[in-house]
């Protein structure tokens, strides 16, 4: 990856917050490395380095910072959603580490030699494979070292690292302090619950939260979701354990607060890496909005809409159900359905205000009566169909997913069509490129085009068409719902 090193200057000195995660500064002289918004006193251009990632800094053998702490930077947007085979191996990295195989477990994985993938890692990311997989383990225990109060040996274990030994000695190594004195310079003052996890997860400016919390709100599942006074919460299931995640927005930070009430600490990075897709933190709105401002129809919403994410979805099972159900009706209508099946088949579990279930398993819904709360014959055997198919494992939303063969599995399931196959695209494998380009409501506010011609339209709109589909569905959001349609053709994002 090149970097260009006037922007980086540029950036840094301004402290310039729209650039935090797309590259790191190490100091020559102190050995550190930080981010572009580090409140440390700048130092001298011939005093400094770029790095493209964290992992490349951690590996030419600078220390993260204390005050900025790299940690909590946002991810780096090149390569979200992305489906190269650096991406595809962030991806896995992210999901479990590096934990079954190592680097040559992850290279046969993903089909291709190790020292060929070390080789991408090196020209991409400055870093390889296993220092990103290292780097990662340590930033997330110094971010439970810093933000919650679990105790040591249950850090060590949920960041991945074998005994607690090695814990300390990475720790110890890599900040020159103990674990404990670590979270002593962190000043925690709240007290906190049993099994209850605060994080801070940053994200570039700008972010567009009200939009975020109104689209999650006019589709949240009663009983398992709830937006109350600006947070967003919903009952969670891991593992064969259970809890729920809570988040709100903190502008004076940029950055987003959850909590997590979870029993089982091991889970909770992949319970963030979750929340940070769901949430889109890793998207580079100034990128994004280069790209699409070019087009006079966009132009406008492009400006007054700033910051706008793409939802995504704590997972993709659920949100593929809830697609299906929106088929036909009104966003209202299918949160209503989605409600119902969630009090119908979800197990029961009440905990915290607006939250009384969990949303059904595949294996439950596999089985499931649908038309017994009102779902027509043939739209309660898709979800039946979708869940079988999920069940016997032949479709997945998580691990190595490519995005072209999830589209056209899902397609084979009678009742699901290119519209939701696309919507899922989107939300649940947070493909910045996936457009659904039947929809109505799309066609009509690029200006009354055919399918085709708005296809043509949005090539230029590339790789950023599921921003487009955003900002396109923003305009029509104080309209009343349209008319129903016949074709398997949604209206408005199920
Ligand atoms: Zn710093």
């Amino acid at each position: 990856m090149q970097l260009d090193q006037q922007l980086c200057s540029r950036a840094r000195l301004a402290r310039d917050a729209r650039f935090d995660g797309k590259f790191f500064i190490a100091v020559l002289t102190t050995r550190i490395y930080c981010r572009p918004i580090c409140p440390a006193r700048t130092c001298k251009e011939s005093n400094v380095v770029y790095y493209p990632t964290a992992a490349a800094a951690a590996e030419a053998g600078y220390r993260p910072c204390l005050r900025c702490r790299p940690e909590c930077s946002p991810g780096c947007p090149a390569w979200a959603g992305t489906q190269t085979t650096v991406s595809r191996a962030l991806r896995l990295i992210s999901e479990s580490g590096l934990e079954d195989g190592g680097v040559e477990g992850l290279a046969e994985h993903l089909g291709v030699g190790a020292r060929h993938l070390r080789r991408l890692f090196l020209k991409h990311l400055g870093a390889s494979p296993s220092a990103v997989a290292q780097t990662r383990r340590l930033h997330f225990a110094k971010q439970l070292i810093d933000e919650t109060t679990l105790p040591m040996v249950q850090v060590a274990v949920a960041a991945g690292f074998g005994c607690v030994r090695r814990f300390n000695d990475a720790i110890r190594k890599v900040y020159r302090r103990t674990p404990t004195q670590i979270r002593r310079l962190a000043r925690q003052t709240a007290i906190q619950r049993e099994n209850a996890y605060r994080f801070q997860l940053d994200f570039r400016p700008p972010y567009n939260w009200n939009r975020m919390l109104e689209f999650l709100a006019a589709r949240a599942t009663p009983g398992v979701e709830a937006v109350q006074a600006g947070s967003y919460r919903r009952s969670i299931s891991f593992n064969d354990h259970h809890g729920f995640l809570e988040v709100s927005f903190d502008e004076s930070r940029n950055a987003l607060k959850a909590c997590v009430q979870f029993d089982d600490p091991r889970s909770l990075i992949f319970i963030i890496e979750r929340v940070r897709a769901m949430f889109d933190l890793n998207a580079d709105w100034s990128s994004i909005a280069k790209t699409l401002r070019a087009d006079p129809v966009l132009a406008k919403s492009v400006h007054a809409e700033a910051g706008l994410r793409v939802p995504g979805c704590w997972n993709g099972f659920e949100l593929t159900v809830r697609a299906i159900l929106g088929q036909q009706v009104s966003v209202k209508g299918a949160t209503t359905l989605a409600g119902r099946i969630a009090e119908a088949f979800g197990q029961r579990f009440e905990p915290a205000p607006g939250l009384t279930h969990l949303f059904p398993t595949p294996e439950i819904l596999a089985g499931a009566d649908l038309t017994s709360i009102g779902l027509t014959r043939a739209r309660g055997e898709t979800v039946r169909a979708l869940a079988r198919a999920v069940r016997a494992g032949r479709i997945r939303f998580e691990g190595l997913v490519d995005f072209g063969a999830l589209r056209a599995q899902l397609c084979e399931i009678p009742g699901i069509g290119p519209w939701t196959a696309e919507y899922v695209a989107m939300r649940a494998l947070s493909d910045p490129d996936a457009f659904p380009s039947g929809d109505l409501h799309l066609r009509r506010n690029a200006g009354d085009c055919t399918q085709r011609e708005l296809e043509r339209r949005s090539e230029a709109w590339r790789p950023w068409r599921a921003y487009a589909t955003m900002l396109l569905w923003q305009s029509v959001r104080d309209e009343p719902p349209a008319p129903p349609v016949r074709r398997q053709v949604p209206a408005f994002a199920s």
